[in-house]
C-alpha cells in the first residue's frame, strides 16, 4: 500500500474494509433483483413495529417491501402477482445477533487478545448451517469467532443470499455500506471461558487489566496517526489489531460482548464506559440480578434463553425469566442462538419460553427480529415490515410461537431462499439424509481445551 492510501486508509470512517480487501464494490443482490411485485393477502402479519395486522396484506416490489397494512387500507398495484395468505402468518425474517454458521476459524491459542483476526477468512459458504438458519426464518445473523478469547477477532454481517442457486463465496453474503465495505463487530468475553494457561489470563482482575493495557495502547496509537497527519515519515508502523481497537472506540465496530456472571456484566460496562465502546452483552446469564444498572448504562442484552445451566458453571443461576426482568427494567431484549449451542431452526423458541416467563409478548416478537438489528447498527434497513426496507421476511403457518409451527417459506431480499414445500429444502427444517454438516460440531464455549486452559 502506498503511503497516500495507507494515509486515507487510517483517517477514512470505512478505513479499514478496503485495506483487507472488501473495498471492491459488488453489487448488492437487492441490484440484481427483477423488479416483480407480489402480495400476500389475508395473513396474520406481525410487523415488530406496530400492533398485530389480523387479516392484512405486505407488497414486495423487487427487493424491497412496497406496503404492509390491513387488507382493506392496502391498495395492490394491478400489475402485482397476488398470493392469498389465509390462514398464515407473516413476520420479518428473524435476526440472529450470535452465530457460529459456518466455522468459528478466527484468533488461534497464541494470545489473548487477537483483535486483527477476521471470522470472514475462514467461513465456508457451504455449510448446511446456512440452510438450516433459513428453515428457521432467519435471514440475518452475526457470524462471530468463539468466547474463549478476551478478544477473538472481528465478525460479519451476514444475510442468507441462497435462493436459486445460492452463492459460490462469502462475499455474497455480506451486509455493505454505502462504500460497498461488509460490515461487521468486534467479538469480546470475559469470565471463565477466556481464562486459562499463560498467555491467557489467570483471574478476572487480570483479564480486564490486559484488556485495559490494550485499548490505552490503541488510543496512543490512534493519537499518533492524527498526529502524524500527512507525513508518512510519522506514520507508527501499521498494526492491524489496534486498528481495529480504535474502530470499537470510533463506534464503527460494535462490541459484541460475551458475559454471564452479574459481576462480569459489571466489568463490561465499566471497560465500555472507559473506552466509549458501543457494546452490546451477549448470553447475560445473570442479567436479571443488575438489570437496573444495565438499563442506567443504556446497553442492550442479547440473551441466551436455552442453554443448559450445567453447561457452565457461571449459567447456573440462568432463568427462563432473564428477558421479562430485563425489557421490565428498560434495557433492550434481543434473543440468539449461539448455534451450535442451539439450533437455528427452532430459534423461535427463545422467545417462546420467554413469553411463558412472562414477557410482553410484542417485545418477545421484536427480540427476534428489530431488537437484533438495532444491536448490528442495521435497524434502517432490515428488522421490521415497514415500507422501503429489505423484503426479508417468514410465512409460518400460525404463531411463531408455537411448538407446532413451522417456517413455509423464508424471503430474503425478494427472493424466496428457502421453500418447505420443496423436498431438497425439508431435508434442512427436518434432519435427515443432507443435513448434517460437512464440519464438526464445534462447540462455542467450552470445546477447546487449548482455549481453556484444559478447563470448561
Ligand atoms: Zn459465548
Ligand atoms: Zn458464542
Amino acid at each position: 500500500m502506498s503511503p497516500q492510501s495507507r494515509r486515507r486508509f487510517l483517517r477514512q470512517s470505512s478505513l479499514v474494509l478496503p485495506a483487507l480487501g472488501l473495498g471492491m464494490h459488488r453489487q448488492s443482490f437487492a441490484d440484481f433483483a427483477t423488479g416483480e411485485t407480489i402480495a400476500w393477502k389475508n395473513a396474520r402479519i406481525l410487523t415488530a413495529k406496530s400492533a398485530p395486522i389480523d387479516q392484512g396484506t405486505l407488497v414486495v416490489q423487487g427487493a424491497s417491501i412496497l406496503a404492509v397494512g390491513d387488507v382493506d387500507a392496502v391498495e395492490i398495484p394491478a400489475n402485482a402477482k397476488v398470493i392469498d395468505a389465509t390462514g398464515k402468518w407473516i413476520m420479518p425474517g428473524l435476526v440472529c445477533t450470535h452465530s457460529h454458521i459456518g466455522g468459528m476459524g478466527a484468533a488461534d491459542g497464541s494470545a489473548p487478545i487477537q483483535p486483527g483476526v477476521r471470522i470472514l477468512d475462514s467461513l465456508n459458504v457451504r455449510n448446511s448451517g446456512f440452510k438450516r438458519a433459513l428453515a428457521g426464518g432467519l435471514t440475518t445473523l452475526n457470524i462471530m469467532p468463539g468466547s474463549g478469547h478476551l478478544i477473538s477477532g472481528q465478525t460479519v454481517y451476514c444475510k442468507l443470499r441462497y435462493a436459486g442457486k445460492g452463492p459460490s463465496t462469502i462475499d455474497e453474503l455480506l451486509i455493505r455500506d454505502a462504500d460497498g465495505a461488509g460490515l461487521g463487530g468486534l467479538k469480546m468475553a470475559n469470565g471463565t471461558n477466556s481464562i486459562g494457561e499463560s498467555p491467557f489470563p489467570g483471574s478476572r482482575g487480570k483479564s480486564a487489566f490486559l484488556v485495559r493495557e490494550q485499548y490505552i495502547k490503541a488510543r496512543e496509537y490512534h493519537a499518533k496517526v492524527v498526529a502524524a497527519k500527512d507525513d508518512p515519515d510519522k506514520l507508527p508502523p501499521r498494526d492491524l489489531h489496534l486498528e481495529a481497537l480504535v474502530e470499537a472506540m470510533q463506534w464503527k465496530r460494535i462490541v459484541h460482548h460475551h458475559t454471564h456472571r452479574h459481576d462480569d456484566i459489571i466489568t463490561v460496562l465499566r471497560l465500555a464506559q472507559e473506552f466509549n465502546l458501543r457494546v452490546v452483552l451477549h448470553h447475560v446469564s445473570e442479567g436479571w440480578k443488575v438489570a437496573k444498572e444495565i438499563a442506567a448504562a443504556k446497553v442492550p442484552c442479547s440473551v441466551i434463553v436455552i442453554d443448559s445451566p450445567g453447561g457452565k458453571l457461571e449459567a447456573r443461576d440462568m432463568t427462563f425469566r432473564n428477558g421479562r426482568i430485563l425489557d421490565e427494567a428498560g434495557v433492550r431484549v434481543a434473543f440468539h442462538t449461539d448455534d451450535w449451542i442451539t439450533d437455528s431452526r427452532v430459534f423461535t423458541r427463545s422467545a417462546a419460553l420467554a413469553v411463558r416467563a412472562g414477557m410482553n409478548r410484542d417485545r418477545a416478537i421484536e427480540g427476534l427480529t428489530i431488537a437484533g438489528a438495532e444491536m448490528l447498527g442495521l435497524e434502517n434497513r432490515i428488522g421490521s415490515l415497514t415500507p422501503g426496507k429489505d423484503a426479508d421476511f417468514a410465512i409460518l403457518s400460525g404463531d411463531p410461537l408455537s411448538v407446532y409451527t413451522r417456517v413455509l417459506e423464508t424471503w430474503v431480499e425478494g427472493q424466496k431462499a428457502f421453500d418447505l414445500s420443496d423436498p431438497e429444502d425439508a431435508i434442512f427444517a427436518e434432519g435427515g439424509t443432507g443435513a448434517g454438516s460437512d464440519l464438526d460440531p464445534f462447540l462455542c464455549c467450552y470445546a477447546q481445551p487449548w482455549q481453556m486452559g484444559g478447563k470448561q
